[in-house]
């Protein structure tokens, strides 16, 4: 499965088509919305004949349209594929397939660079998390990347034998023996997770376990593993796959909401402080220019037609000439995704809000600025 990084986005968003366009495709390939194959390619075909409507003669683009047309009608993994992504330029031999178990609105792009704005919509959606559920004798350690399971490790502990039939052993003795049994098989659980994380990697953690518990398992856990725990869930330790996969899901939704919105809040707090922090398309995109953003807050759905100057790098919603170095710019359909594009390469965080209404509030784009 080619899944893909925030590291492989920001390679991408730095490509620069200079001899010729590079055509982006998204294509819906979720069996869901597309029961048959041929209602994959009849999608495809209607994007494509935009396209090409669009490919005015050039040679690389015509080239790219074949090339996709070809890779989708080849065949597609749907089993594990539910969004398709392809990125050609022929003219610079460049070419990239990025399938994903999440689906995608189709789309096709043709811009001077690779469209990754509906990619990182996706990476910052699903981060790379686990769950970690422990009762009293039992121990599951789950990771999920991209709402997919990609680890699952069981550990049950052996049932204390019959101590009580000893009848040497004070009642405190017993107790401070079933307490350090119980202490053992959290440290177990820990080590278990530890490995787990050292194998697999990942930046958050959710716990299930009883509240009696919990306290006690986090303070076993391995510093690295503590720092991650970003919440709570309870879902037992015997629940299924596909039971654990959904609650789990619920809870990172719900925890990158929270993470959105503290963002969001400090947006606010810069902006009414007018200090190091700017709302609405066109004091972002001119911080953008500027190259003063730290961080760029996007609702998810916010788009909005506007310039780009292929000289300075200029953009703004207004055309055609150039205010900083007055010469013609290209219009171009979505002015927020080359803003998404712009701060990937220029090492800035961003950050995809779902249904955050303050940003929407603020214009639906904004910016904290480094300085
Ligand atoms: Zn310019």
């Amino acid at each position: 499965m080619a899944a893909i990084t925030e590291r492989e986005i920001r390679e991408l968003a730095a490509f620069r088509g200079r001899e010729a366009m590079v055509t982006s495709c998204y294509l819906d390939v979720d069996g869901a919305n597309h029961v048959r194959h041929t209602d994959v390619l009849r999608e495809l075909d209607r994007l494509l004949r935009e396209a090409r409507v669009r490919a005015n003669g050039s040679s690389s683009l015509a080239a790219d349209l074949r090339r996709i047309e070809e890779h989708v009608r080849g065949g597609i993994d749907r089993s594990r594929t539910r969004g398709l992504v392809m990125f050609s330029c022929s003219a610079h031999d460049f070419w990239r397939v990025v399938e994903l178990p999440v689906p995608v609105r189709s789309q096709v792009v043709v811009n001077h660079t690779p469209a990754v704005r509906q990619l990182e919509v996706v990476v910052d959606e699903y981060e790379r998390f686990g769950v970690l559920l422990v009762d009293r004798q039992r121990a599951r350690m789950f990771v999920f990347e991209l709402g997919e399971l990609v680890e699952s490790s069981a550990m049950i502990d052996e049932l204390p034998r019959g101590d009580d039939d000893d009848h040497s052993y004070t009642k405190d003795q017993v107790r401070d023996h079933v307490a350090a049994r119980a202490h053992q098989h959290l440290r177990a659980a820990a080590r278990v997770a530890f490995r787990v994380f050292q194998e697999q990697g990942f930046e958050r953690l959710v716990l299930g376990a009883s509240d009696e518990i919990a306290s006690e398992l986090e303070s076993v856990l391995h510093p690295y593993l503590r720092e991650r725990v970003v919440a709570r869930c309870g879902i037992p330790v015997h629940a299924g796959d596909d039971e654990v996969r959904q609650a789990a899901l619920e809870v990172e939704a719900a925890v990158e909401r929270r993470k959105e919105a503290e963002v969001v809040a400090r947006l606010r707090e810069a902006v009414g402080a007018g200090h190091r922090g700017v709302a609405g398309l066109d004091a972002t995109l001119q911080a953008l220019v500027e190259r003063r953003v730290e961080t760029l807050l996007v609702s998810s759905g916010f788009t909005h037609a506007g310039w780009r100057c292929d000289g300075c790098g200029w953009m703004g919603r207004l055309g055609r000439a150039c205010p900083a170095c007055q010469a013609e710019m290209r219009q171009v359909d979505d002015v927020v995704e080359e803003a998404v594009e712009e701060a990937l390469a220029q090492s800035c965080r961003v950050e995809m809000c779902v249904g955050n209404a303050d940003l929407d509030v603020l214009g639906g784009i904004g910016a904290l600025l480094r300085y």
